[in-house]
């Protein structure tokens, strides 16, 4: 196309949300052009969802090596050698890509190699060319965020660097105990590290109901990852190739690496959002509940809108974007239906409110409680853990939340539930195969029926 085109649609970014956004908008016979100033795929390709969780299934294996005498089986752990690791990871990622690249010529978008401004309503500058759309959707994402202070560098790292490692790190310090944090710790202690979290809030991956922190503590204690929650960071050093970490309550941390996971932060800033009339709050983009910034036309996905950060929430608004765009009128999206799943050993699920949530929100909640220990697939995974359930008080199921190995497989089922607001009984209702781990859902909702089977 040459610069007197005027798109359909220009996205401004090509991760989760800007992708997806770009392959509707071209499925629905929408003229398409997609700038990207790295790579299609964004974060949660190159670096997020998918490196790591090629990394936690390394550690996985790992762990399978070194427990085999569990189940009987003669094996021997030597060592992890990241090369390796690193070449399985790139592996994976390199073919997603091109998976990828192959898809966006196929939909016939003009990929637009470069960083894009946004000069107005409909044109986006991308190295002096000026792309004009009908519409514009900004999905420029989000960075790693760092502390006051905290320069990241040498062996201060966030989760990019992590992730190309060509070492395993004796000593970790993971200065975060959310999401991201509790997948590193648990895969540097899997490769062999001693690690150790420090967490601000009382407890880890404090967005999570209460009983799932709990469970997930006692879990890291037992894997020797330790944690101090309640507790703030002061500052940090680096001395060759050591970093000491010092707490607020006068503690220090030596480590070999010290990975910063506080969280991430909307990349908006000098793209031409403010001066285009589009309205931030401390960053992010405000929306409404159509995505629409308020400037006519421009719309807003993904990380830079504030919410969840999700792959699969940028994905949704992507699509519902596209569709928006097309006059398709989208249902719009429930954000609490969005299904969550933290990836660490043992894995966490959940949709939908915690109990705490749910009392503030409904007055009286029930909730069950399923222990693991009652699952037959669980005990044969050897693993433990529990399926909580919250529903509001004689009506349907407000929230489901999981923890055990590999129960985050279990979160399709469980937002099946929350979305479809089925009562105790609907789901008691349905046979789930034996032996499953899916079974503990079917066996939650008997008891919370009141026909108990293995409880
Ligand atoms: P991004 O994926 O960040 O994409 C934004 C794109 O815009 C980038 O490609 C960037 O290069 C481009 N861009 C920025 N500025 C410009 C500009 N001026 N011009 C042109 N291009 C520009 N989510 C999950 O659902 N599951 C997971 O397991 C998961 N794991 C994660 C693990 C880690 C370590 C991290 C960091 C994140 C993880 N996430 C996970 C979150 C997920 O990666 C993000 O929610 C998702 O990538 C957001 O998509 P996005 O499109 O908003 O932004």
């Amino acid at each position: 196309a040459d610069a007197e085109t005027t798109f359909d649609v220009v996205v401004l970014g090509g991760g989760s949300g800007g992708y997806a956004c770009a392959f509707r908008a071209a499925e629905l016979g929408l003229s398409v052009a997609l700038v990207e100033k790295n790579k299609l795929g964004g974060t949660c390709l190159h670096v997020g969802c998918i490196p790591t969780k090629a990394l936690l299934h390394a550690a996985e294996v790992a762990d399978t090596a070194r427990e085999g005498a569990q189940f009987g089986v003669k094996t021997t752990f030597e060592s992890v050698d990241m090369s390796g690791v690193n070449a399985y990871k790139d592996g994976v990622i390199a073919r997603l890509y091109k998976g990828l690249q192959g898809l966006a010529k196929a939909h016939k978008i003009e990929l637009v190699e470069g960083a894009g401004r946004l000069v107005d309503r409909s044109t986006v500058e991308v190295d002096g060319r000026r792309v004009t759309g009908r519409n514009v959707v900004l999905a420029t994402g989000s960075y790693a965020k760092s502390l006051p202070g905290l320069e990241i560098g040498g062996r201060i790292m966030t989760s990019e660097q992590a992730l190309a490692l060509d070492f395993v790190p004796p000593r970790v310090v993971v200065l975060g105990g959310g999401v991201i944090g509790v997948e590193f710790a648990s895969v540097f202690r899997s490769f062999g590290s001693e690690v150790t979290i420090v967490e601000a809030l009382p407890r880890l991956v404090a967005a999570e109901d209460e009983a799932v922190s709990k469970t997930l503590e006692r879990s890291f204690r037992k894997r020797k990852i330790a944690f101090r929650t309640g507790v703030k960071f002061a500052g940090a050093t680096q001395s060759g190739d050591t970093v000491t970490v010092s707490l607020e309550d006068g503690g220090t941390i030596e480590a070999d690496l010290l990975l910063v996971a506080v969280g991430r932060g909307p990349v908006t800033e000098g793209l031409g959002y403010a001066e285009a009339g589009v309205t931030l709050d401390r960053g992010f983009v405000t929306t409404d509940e159509r995505l629409r910034t308020g400037v006519e036309g421009v719309y807003a996905v993904g990380d830079i809108v504030p919410g969840l950060q999700l792959a699969h929430r940028g994905f949704a608004q992507g699509i519902f974007v596209a569709e928006e765009i097309a006059g398709l009128a989208p249902a719009v999206i429930d954000e609490m239906g969005i299904p969550r799943v933290t990836y660490c050993d043992p894995e966490i699920a959940s949709v939908g409110l915690t109990e705490k949530q749910a009392t503030e929100k409904y007055g009286e909640v029930e909730t069950y409680e399923y222990n693991l220990g009652g699952n037959g697939k669980s005990q044969i995974l050897q693993t433990q853990g529990f399926v909580k359930l919250v529903r509001e008080k004689d009506g349907p199921v407000v929230g489901v939340h999981m923890i055990g190995a590999r129960m985050g497989e279990q979160i399709g089922e469980a937002q099946l539930i929350y979305n479809w607001e089925a009562l105790p009984s609907d789901v008691a209702g349905l046979i789930h195969a034996h032996p499953t781990q899916n079974e503990a859902l079917g066996e939650a909702h008997l008891a919370l029926a009141g026909k108990p089977l293995h409880a």
